[in-house]
């Protein structure tokens, strides 16, 4: 499997053809996550674990539409990066491509954690990573509710993690940044939706020790002294920002809240 006609079209593109693309597409993504966010929250209405919001949450829709523009940068950013060979890609698919997005996610996992907790600290709390919190009850949208400068933070992480590799001679798989930013977005959502849909079982599962349930960043915006990573808990063990209470209520079946 290949998508190297793929990329040739994207490498085609020139910047007047590029903004309104990926402003399209982020705009997409924006509406996509909270349509389909939302329905996880319906769905699992019976699993809840933060209280429903209801109504409009002033700002909260504000910063997401700033955050899609945001994101639009970053995509151009990186896109440029890339047609100047920075950023080096294939689009050919192969095992490889299992290996290079568990590394990703590992690697952008601490990177998150950092920034998260540089976002925490007071330096930088007060005018930067309290526009997240503010929305203490999460819900799809809340994903995207960021200040600006945390949403290129983000990004650029990600910008950075590729740049790297392909300055140290790696050509990583398009393909794999694909499966990651699905990853990340899965991650994203879950955490925000305010439900869990997660069998008792699975939650309470070893594995799931390790990879963080939709309570886990729930937790988060519920009590934001603790739970400062995204796809792992490991930091936050190795850190010691984990909530004590976490794992007890992990391993127990599910008390849902009652809105
Ligand atoms: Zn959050
Ligand atoms: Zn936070």
């Amino acid at each position: 499997v290949t998508f190297d006609p793929a990329l040739r079209w994207f490498d085609r593109l020139n910047l007047a053809q590029a903004i309104p693309l990926f402003l399209l597409q982020n705009a997409l993504l924006f509406a996509g996550t909270v349509v389909f966010g939302n329905a996880i929250s319906r769905r699992w209405s019976h699993r809840r674990i933060a209280a429903e919001v209801q109504g409009d949450r002033r700002g909260e829709m504000m910063l997401g539409l700033v955050a899609i523009v945001m994101n639009t940068i970053v995509t151009i950013v990186g896109w440029w990066l890339w047609q100047r060979g920075m950023i080096r890609l294939t689009g050919k698919v192969s095992f490889a491509v299992i290996g290079e997005v568990i590394a990703f996610t590992l690697v952008l996992d601490g990177l998150m954690y950092l920034g998260h907790r540089i976002g925490h600290h007071p330096t930088f709390y007060p005018t930067i990573h309290r526009y997240h919190h503010r929305f203490v009850e999460p819900r799809a949208a809340t994903l995207f509710a960021l200040h600006p400068v945390e949403a290129v933070g983000f990004g650029f992480l990600w910008i950075a993690a590729l740049v790297i590799t392909s300055a140290v001679g790696y050509t990583v798989s398009g393909f794999a940044v694909g499966v990651f930013t699905s990853i990340n977005l899965v991650f994203g959502v879950l955490g925000h939706v305010g439900v869990d849909p997660l069998p008792d079982r699975v939650r309470s599962s070893r594995l799931f020790r390790w990879i963080a349930t939709p309570g886990f960043h729930v937790g988060h915006h519920l009590n934001p002294t603790y739970n400062h990573g995204f796809f792992t808990t490991w930091w936050d063990r190795v850190f010691d920002s984990i909530d004590p209470e976490y794992d007890a209520a992990r391993l127990k079946p599910l008390i849902p809240i009652h809105t």
